[in-house]
């Protein structure tokens, strides 16, 4: 079984092809996929026999809604979704003066390890289609009454540890029978696959590259993320550096600030080193404590003293502000109490 929601429009004119139907089916059918139907029912002014055909050898994707949660703080909205096959995982939709920005899954779970991280407890269990991907900010716009301006793929999972879903998500995204959001208005955060960074860098698009770099050297980078034993540090900025030339784009850097981990004001120090001259911006994440986890938060005054150190070193630096405090709206921790 295929899901036609994950289909770019040549592979849908080819399946109505193959079904026996006159080509401009596919435009219809097409069209149908771009306004998020979740089912084959939904669709109107197609014939049955074709439709009956279809459903033996295709499927539409969707995410239902399991649990939701509004915050009283600053109205971020936190879902737990139930897919297809009973997995389950999340959103969260944000509310900025300049619209509305959903955070979205890649995979249930993730195979990354990073000490810190709720999401990746249990591990991976599966990659997600290109059509749960899209299902995500469908499902959330339709329940809201709201249209996202724009996407973050930073919830749950490594989007470049399902590379070809997440290129397909990116690729159907931004039709104009579809959602129409633009590459400019998409962040992809990575925790550094550096071969993956290197084939995404020849599309050429215009996303924002998001890494997860959360330490300024290679041993504390290790303690805090397995990754970090494939990849040095050093060839992970070779490859952000190759990105940036590549795209023209700036890449923004995040650092989960854990109290002392990589806290310290030496470790400011050598980040400012490390990213010297790149066209970069930093953001700092006031680390989530999550249960049972040994990573805690440092106060806010050493966080600022950390930004302010960055700045001083002419670093691009901000600290990210939380939302969802209250309904836990950082991944992984809703899905995790299930
Ligand atoms: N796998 C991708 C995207 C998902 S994680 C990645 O690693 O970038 C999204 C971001 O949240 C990453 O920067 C991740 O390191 C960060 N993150 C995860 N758990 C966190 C926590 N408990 N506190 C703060 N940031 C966290």
């Amino acid at each position: 079984m295929r899901d036609l929601k994950s289909m770019t429009f040549d592979e849908i004119a080819g399946v109505v092809t193959a079904c026996g139907e006159k080509p401009f089916r596919a435009r219809q059918l097409f069209e149908w996929m771009g306004k998020g139907v979740d089912d084959f029912d939904e669709i109107t002014n197609l014939p049955a026999a074709m439709l009956d055909k279809m459903k033996q050898s295709y499927y539409v994707s969707y995410v239902k809604i399991e649990k939701k949660l509004v915050s009283r703080l600053d109205g971020t909205v936190k879902y737990l979704f139930r897919l297809r096959d009973g997995e389950y995982i999340e959103s969260v939709v944000m509310h900025y003066k300049h619209g509305y920005s959903i955070c979205i899954s890649t995979q249930a779970g993730c195979n990354m390890g990073c000490t810190f991280c709720a999401s990746t407890r249990g591990g991976k269990h599966r990659d997600l289609t290109a059509g749960e991907m899209l299902s995500q900010i469908y499902t959330a716009q339709k329940d809201l009454c709201i249209r996202v301006s724009n996407v973050v793929l930073m919830g749950m999972g490594e989007p470049l540890d399902n590379y070809k879903q997440t290129v397909r998500f990116l690729q159907l995204v931004g039709c104009e029978q579809g959602l129409h959001i633009g590459m400019r208005h998409i962040s992809l955060s990575t925790c550094g696959l550096v071969d993956q960074i290197q084939k995404l860098q020849t599309l050429r698009l215009q996303i924002t590259l998001s890494i997860s770099l959360h330490a300024p050297n290679d041993t504390i980078r290790r303690q805090l993320m397995p990754v970090a034993k494939k990849w040095s540090i050093q060839q992970l900025i070779d490859a952000c550096k190759a990105y940036i030339d590549e795209t023209g784009r700036r890449i923004s850097f995040e650092y989960a600030v854990v109290k002392d981990v990589n806290d310290s004001d030496a470790c400011a120090v050598e980040l400012a080193g490390l990213l010297k001259g790149m066209l970069c911006h930093i953001n700092l994440i006031p680390v989530n404590q999550i249960e049972n986890g040994n990573c805690m938060r440092p106060d806010m005054n050493r966080i600022h003293r950390f930004e302010a150190l960055l700045q001083q070193h002419g670093l691009n630096t901000t600290i990210r502000r939380t939302l969802g405090a209250d309904i836990a709206a950082s991944c992984g921790q809703l899905r995790g109490n299930r």
